[in-house]
C-alpha cells in the first residue's frame, strides 16, 4: 500500500473523529443451505489524500499509539446501526408476507466483528456489549466476535474472563486465521470458542498438495469433535467452494462469494436473488461419524468396566453419554439444520432408530452400573450394533439422496 510510512498519530487520531473509519461488510454464505447468513465487518479509512486504506496499514499505528480501543468502540457504534437497519429489513419482509423469492435473503443475519485482546482486556467492549444487550438494542444472535489464533493463545489469561462474559450473553466467538498458530486440541478448550475459522493460506494451499486437502479435511472434523462450527475463509473457487461441502464445512466466506463492501451495497447485494450451491451431504457424513463416535464411547463404557476402578480413566466414558437424543451431537444436527432435509422421506426414517439407539445406550449404562454380568452387556451391545448399524444404512441412503440433488444444484 505504501502509505504506512506517511501516516501519523495525529491523522488517524482525525480521522477516527471524523468518521473516516468506515466498516465494509464481506457476507458468509452457510454452506449446508446455500443462504447468506450474515457478514464480517472489515475496517477501511477513506483518507481524501490515499483513497481506501487497508486495516494492515493503520492497524499496528492504532495500536501502537492507544487508539485501537477508541477505535473498536466507534466501530462497534457502527455494527449496531447496521444491525438494526438489516433488522428492519427483515421484519419488514416478515410482515408484509413477503415471500422469500419477491424478497430475498430474508435470514436474520449476524455481524461479527474483529478484536484485539487489548479489546478485551480492557472490559470495555464487554461492558458495552452487555449494555446494548440490556436494553435491546442488539440480541446476542446479532453480534460475533473474532478474535485470531495466536493472538488468543498467547494472551490467554488477558482475554480468558472477558472471552466468558461474552459467551455468557450468548455472543457466539470465533477462533479466527485458525491453522495459522499452534493450538493443540488441549490448548483450544481453554477459550470459550463456538467455531474455528479455517485460514485462508491454509484454505488456498488446498489446491496444491493432497496434504493440505488432509489439513482442511482434519480442521473441519475437530471443530466438529469439540462441537464447534466450520467456517472457511479465503474461499475464491468453485472447486474450493464445492470441496468445503463435501467435507460438510458449515459456513464460508471468500472472493468467490464475495469481496468486502460498503454498507450500502452490502444491503444491495441482499436484495438481489442469489444462488449458491449448498448441501448437507458432507454433514450427513459426519453425522454417521458422530454415530460411531457414540458407539465407541459404550464401547469405552464397557471396557472401562471390565477392567474394574482404579485401572481406567473414569472420564473415557463420557458422562454426556446419557443425555438426550435432542442434546447428542447427531440429535442436535438432526433437530437444527437437518430439519431443512425434511422432504426427503429417509430422513424421517431416520428419527425412529436415532431415539431408539440413544434410548438402548441409556439402559446399556444402567445395566453396567447395576454390575450386570459380562455376558449380558455383550449381548446388550450386540444389539445396539445392529441398531447403529440399520441406522448408519440409513445415513448412507440420505447420502445418496442428497449426491443426486447436489449433482443438479452444485456447479
Ligand atoms: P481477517 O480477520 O483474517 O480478515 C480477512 C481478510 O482477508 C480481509 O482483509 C479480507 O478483505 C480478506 N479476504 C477475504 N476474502 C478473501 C479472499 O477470498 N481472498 C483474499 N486474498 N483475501 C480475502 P482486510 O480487510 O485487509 O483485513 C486484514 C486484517 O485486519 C483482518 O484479517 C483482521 O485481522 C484485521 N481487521 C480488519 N478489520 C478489523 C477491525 O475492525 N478490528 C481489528 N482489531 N482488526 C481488524
Ligand atoms: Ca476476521
Ligand atoms: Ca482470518
Amino acid at each position: 500500500m505504501g502509505v504506512g510510512a506517511t501516516l501519523t498519530r495525529e491523522a488517524l487520531e482525525r480521522a477516527i473523529r471524523n468518521n473516516e473509519l468506515v466498516l465494509y461488510y464481506q457476507p458468509k454464505v452457510c454452506l449446508l443451505r446455500g443462504v447468506v447468513i450474515g457478514a464480517e465487518a472489515l475496517v477501511r479509512w477513506t483518507d481524501k489524500e490515499h483513497g481506501l486504506i487497508l486495516p494492515d496499514a493503520f492497524l499496528p499505528l492504532a495500536e501502537k499509539s492507544g487508539l485501537l480501543h477508541d477505535l473498536t468502540l466507534k466501530l462497534l457504534d457502527q455494527i449496531v446501526d447496521a444491525s438494526q437497519l438489516l433488522r428492519a429489513r427483515s421484519s419488514a419482509g416478515a410482515e408484509s408476507g413477503t415471500d422469500a423469492d419477491a424478497m430475498p435473503n430474508m435470514e436474520p443475519l449476524s455481524l461479527s466483528m474483529n478484536v484485539a485482546p487489548n479489546d478485551l482486556a480492557s472490559r470495555t467492549i464487554s461492558n458495552r456489549i452487555k449494555e446494548l444487550l440490556e436494553t435491546n438494542t442488539i440480541r446476542p444472535a446479532d453480534l460475533q466476535i473474532e478474535i485470531t489464533e495466536s493472538a488468543a493463545m498467547s494472551n490467554v489469561d488477558k482475554v480468558h474472563d472477558d472471552l466468558c462474559r461474552l459467551k455468557n450473553m450468548g455472543i457466539k466467538i470465533l477462533m479466527d486465521d485458525f491453522g495459522t498458530g499452534y493450538s493443540s486440541i488441549d490448548r483450544l478448550s481453554q477459550l470459550p470458542f463456538d467455531a474455528l475459522k479455517l485460514d485462508q493460506g491454509v484454505v488456498k494451499r488446498m489446491k496444491t498438495s493432497r496434504q493440505n486437502l488432509d489439513v482442511v479435511r482434519s480442521a473441519i472434523s475437530m471443530a466438529r469433535e469439540l462441537g464447534m462450527t466450520s467456517v472457511a475463509e479465503g474461499v475464491e473457487s468453485a472447486s474450493v467452494y464445492n470441496f468445503l461441502i463435501a467435507h460438510g464445512c458449515e459456513e464460508a466466506q471468500g472472493y468467490y462469494i464475495s469481496r468486502p463492501m460498503s454498507f450500502a451495497d452490502f444491503q444491495d447485494f441482499l436484495s438481489v436473488e442469489h444462488s449458491f450451491a449448498g448441501s448437507q451431504i458432507g454433514r450427513v457424513h459426519q453425522a454417521s461419524l458422530d454415530l460411531m463416535r457414540y458407539r465407541k464411547m459404550l464401547m469405552d463404557a464397557i471396557f472401562c468396566a471390565r477392567l474394574g476402578k482404579g485401572t481406567v480413566l473414569e472420564s473415557v466414558a463420557e458422562p454426556g453419554l446419557d443425555c438426550d437424543v435432542r442434546e447428542s451431537r447427531i440429535g442436535s444436527w438432526y433437530y437444527g439444520v437437518g430439519q431443512y432435509l425434511s422432504q426427503h422421506s429417509v430422513f424421517a426414517q431416520i428419527e425412529r432408530p436415532m431415539q431408539e439407539v440413544h434410548a438402548s445406550g441409556r439402559r446399556f449404562l444402567q445395566l453396567i452400573h447395576s454390575g450386570q454380568s459380562t455376558s449380558e452387556l455383550e449381548s446388550a451391545m450386540a444389539n445396539i450394533d445392529l441398531q447403529v448399524g440399520q441406522l448408519i444404512g440409513l445415513l448412507h441412503r440420505l447420502e445418496h439422496v442428497l449426491l443426486a440433488s447436489s449433482a443438479e444444484s452444485l456447479q
